[in-house]
């Protein structure tokens, strides 16, 4: 058979526990037998991350920005328990909070939507994918517990000039302050990175803070973005012929309930944190979210949302059966392989990517599942697999 050929390598990010596994099956039963698979390979395994003093993980990231796509196997984030688990130098710091300071990108979260998985929002028709910003407010606040009667004030001290101060408040007893902050060159990436997604993917683009209220922290980010689309994406928003939309917080929750889906929603990093787990939940499943990780300078990293799946890793090491759901991981490297085909004008390569998104799909569709899925599906003939023979059953659907 002749094997679809590449010019660029993927930079493949190889992880840990039940995903390095898949990661491994996938490429052996629906990869290589159809694409000459090139890729720089990086292990971000935890042992070779400790190995390396984690410099591993930092390469990847350079060699990302060097490629400009790159697919990314789940990974532990270490804490004390897995310290002692993995008899580590050190408790290493999150390979994703490492590669997106380096490439400086923001997530975007998209379901896979499959016939017999209803959202629980009825309306729900098309995917919501959700645009977090990955950098500041409450996550790199300073808090302070009051203790009783006393002024708090919020100072600003410049290099040079006048120094500004402002009460927050005139306690008489005790309570609760934070100060949170963010930047505009962070706040700028987070509104490129959005107008480019959208663009890549055409789809219209919804972005919603609470101005009202916060009229200088919120309104920063409202003027930001509204700049940034003036001056750059308005043209090319109307040439491909789809909308950025701006709205108040509250208001967007409620269009974005009665609404068919479709749109990308970029939230502020709490409301992100919070929406995209209830939009996850409300689709179904976190094993059917995919997440890609775009910089402001046009870099893609691919990955699944979800973790290395330990509960059925130690099923595996013990011998036992696991029936693990690998379609965010498939997704993520046919998002990968897709891309690089855009990029290196490889249409075969986009139509592989297609196909082996449709074969996956209609897997699913005609009954045949991992566990996970199948307490959510009301299909009438329901086939539980294990984790190797769902790939199978892909394959055995994309080789026709
Ligand atoms: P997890 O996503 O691995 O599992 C959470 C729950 O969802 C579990 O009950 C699991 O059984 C289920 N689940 C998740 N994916 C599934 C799949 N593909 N098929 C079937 N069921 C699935 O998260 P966790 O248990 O909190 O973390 C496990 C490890 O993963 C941790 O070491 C953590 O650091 C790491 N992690 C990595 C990433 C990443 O690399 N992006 C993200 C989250 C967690």
């Amino acid at each position: 058979v002749n094997k679809i050929q590449m010019k660029v390598p993927l930079v493949e990010m190889d992880g840990d526990e039940m995903t390095r596994i898949i990661w491994n099956s996938i490429k052996e039963i629906l990869i290589k037998p159809y694409v000459d698979l090139k890729t720089e390979y990086y292990d971000l395994g935890l042992l070779k991350r400790d190995e390396t003093d984690d410099q591993i993980t930092i390469d990847s990231a350079l060699a990302t920005k060097k490629y400009g796509v790159a697919v990314k196997c789940a990974t532990i984030t270490p804490n004390a328990q897995r310290v002692k688990e993995y008899n580590l130098k050190q408790m290493w710091k999150s390979p994703n909070g490492t590669i997106r300071a380096i490439l400086d990108g923001t997530v975007f979260r998209t379901p896979i939507i499959v016939e017999s998985i209803k959202p629980l929002v009825r309306n729900w028709k098309k995917p919501i994918c959700i645009a977090r910003h990955a950098y500041g407010d409450v996550y790199k606040d300073v808090e302070y517990r009051v203790p009783g009667p006393g002024k708090t004030e919020l100072v600003y001290t410049p290099e040079k000039g006048e120094v500004s101060r402002q009460t927050i408040y005139d306690f008489d007893g005790p309570g609760v302050i934070l100060g949170m902050h963010n930047l505009d060159k962070s706040i700028k990436s987070f509104a490129r990175a959005c107008f480019n997604f959208a663009l890549d993917q055409k789809k219209e683009l919804w972005f919603a803070t609470k101005d009202t209220i916060s009229k200088k922290y919120d309104h920063t980010f409202k003027d930001i973005f509204e700049e940034i689309f003036e001056k750059e994406y308005q043209d090319r928003f109307a040439r491909a012929g789809i909308e950025y939309f701006y709205t108040l917080i509250d208001d967007a929750v409620a269009r974005v309930i009665r609404s068919e889906g479709g749109m990308i929603w970029a939230c502020k990093n709490y409301d992100g944190d919070v929406m995209s787990d209830m939009v996850a939940t409300a689709f179904g499943s976190l094993a059917m979210m995919t997440s890609v990780l775009v910089s402001p300078d046009g870099c893609y990293e691919y990955e699944a949302a979800h973790g290395t799946v330990t509960r059925h890793y130690y099923k595996h090491l013990k011998g036992e059966e696991t029936s693990t759901n690998s379609m965010a991981t498939i997704f993520a490297w046919t998002g990968a392989l897709r891309k690089r085909g855009e990029l290196d004008q490889i249409n075969e390569l986009v139509r592989f990517a297609d196909r082996l998104e449709e074969a996956s799909i209609r897997t699913i569709t005609e009954g045949v599942m991992t566990k996970d899925l199948a307490q959510l599906s009301d299909h009438e003939n329901k086939k539980i697999v294990n984790t190797e023979d769902f790939l199978r059953e892909v394959n055995q659907r994309l080789a026709k």
